[in-house]
């Protein structure tokens, strides 16, 4: 049964020199042109084009951040775990347009998993990302937008200098944590998934100090803790979300979703479907929870029903682990939408590994065995 949770519950580089001007077109060396210069950090940053570095140290990079604000260019930052995707370039490509530089963080933070979950599964496709970055770079450099300066790719002793990463309950280490923001949906499943966030995310824009930070809407309970972040702790950056890119069918894309398989993603649709016929009735003048509510828990337990009643071999299995009708603000659940501030309808399933796999079937990458978790929302807008 869907189960319904309430809120109680180195060397080729950009020339770092004083010939830089605002101007993202009239700063660029021109493609091929190699710029050697006493800044450019050579120990542990490479060129994987002209333009773009990547660094694993904090050290370097600062030397870089210090050389572009210097020449009054601004850094816009896109935090990803990698295995990158339409959805991250869309951030990448939104921060070109605002930014004369765009840092893309690659690293798959321990402390955002907990010790059950799958953080050695987590996709990685380091040369795959790489290339995407280059492309993209290529045809901001056509467009005479920002360009992807650097990828900042850090070791875990990097990123943790004193302590090991510690994924458990309370835990050790230095941590930030957002009571009761971290602890509600997604956080009453991933206990220390915000904590780990929060931090990660702390630790990179400290070392990396962007004008503006990229997020998308696909994680819309991120979006919220990180802009408690940047207020409660003064930082000084622009919180700047974008819409979540989706497949044609809806399916909001995800690293997780190579391991759907053909089968489960067919399924896997339902809780988009669900969502959207909750937001039919927002649209339609409801505004009460359980009206907006029902037809989506409805949905979820129809196609849950359907596919038990399947053979094993050609069912996928799934459990709906919350519906949330929540305030924008604080991720609290609302029993009535204000109409002032609109409200976010969210949901989690969990696709359950794939049963009796057919000979020739399509399972995706882990052979099916691996349980998916996938998450959606839509933003019910402000009536007034
Ligand atoms: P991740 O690599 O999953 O940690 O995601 C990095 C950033 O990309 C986060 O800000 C995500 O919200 C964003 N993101 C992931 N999937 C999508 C998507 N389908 N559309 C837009 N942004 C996304």
């Amino acid at each position: 049964m869907a189960h319904l949770r309430t809120a109680a519950a180195p060397t080729a580089r950009r020339c770092l020199s004083r010939s830089f001007a605002p101007s993202p077109r009239a700063s660029f060396v021109p493609s091929g042109i190699r710029c050697l210069s006493a800044t450019a950090p050579r120990r542990s940053a490479f060129a994987v084009n002209d333009l773009t570095q990547v660094f694993h140290d904090v050290a370097p990079l600062r030397k870089f951040r210090r050389d572009l604000f210097l020449n009054n260019r601004t850094v816009g930052l896109v935090p990803t775990m990698g295995a990158l995707h339409e959805g991250h370039i869309s951030l990448v490509r939104k921060a070109a347009e605002e930014n004369t530089d765009v840092w893309v963080t690659i690293y798959v933070n321990p402390t955002q998993f907990g010790l059950n979950e799958d953080l050695a599964s987590y996709p990685k496709t380091w040369e795959t990302d790489m290339e995407m970055l280059r492309d993209l770079d290529r045809g901001l450099a056509r467009e005479g937008k920002g360009r992807v300066s650097a990828v900042f790719a850090p070791s875990t002793t990097t990123m943790y200098p004193t302590s090991p990463p510690d994924s458990s309950i309370p835990g050790v280490g230095s941590f930030i944590e957002m009571r009761p923001l971290g602890q509600l949906l997604e956080g009453a499943s991933r206990p220390v998934f915000f904590r780990g966030v929060a931090t990660v995310c702390m630790k990179l824009f400290n070392i990396c100090t962007p004008d503006s930070v990229y997020f998308g809407q696909k994680d819309a309970q991120q979006t919220v803790v990180i802009k408690k972040l940047v207020k409660d702790f003064h930082l000084n950056t622009k919180v700047r979300i974008c819409d979540t890119s989706r497949e044609p069918d809806g399916l909001a894309l995800s690293s997780r979703n190579v391991y759907l398989g053909a089968r489960r993603r067919r399924t896997g649709i339902v809780l988009n479907q669900a969502l959207r016929k909750a937001e039919a009735q927002y649209k339609a003048g409801k505004r009460l929870r359980g009206d907006i509510l029902w037809p989506a828990v409805d949905h979820g337990d129809r196609v849950q029903h359907e596919q038990e009643n399947l053979q094993p071999s050609k069912r996928a299995l799934f459990q709906v682990d919350y519906i949330s009708l929540a305030d924008p603000d604080t991720m609290e659940e609302v029993e009535k939408v204000d109409e002032t501030k609109g409200a976010i309808l969210s949901g989690a399933v969990k696709m359950m590994p794939v049963e009796e796999p057919q000979e020739g079937e399509e399972l995706g990458l882990g052979s099916g065995q691996v349980a998916v978790r996938l998450i959606d929302n839509i933003v019910l807008q402000p009536t007034r």
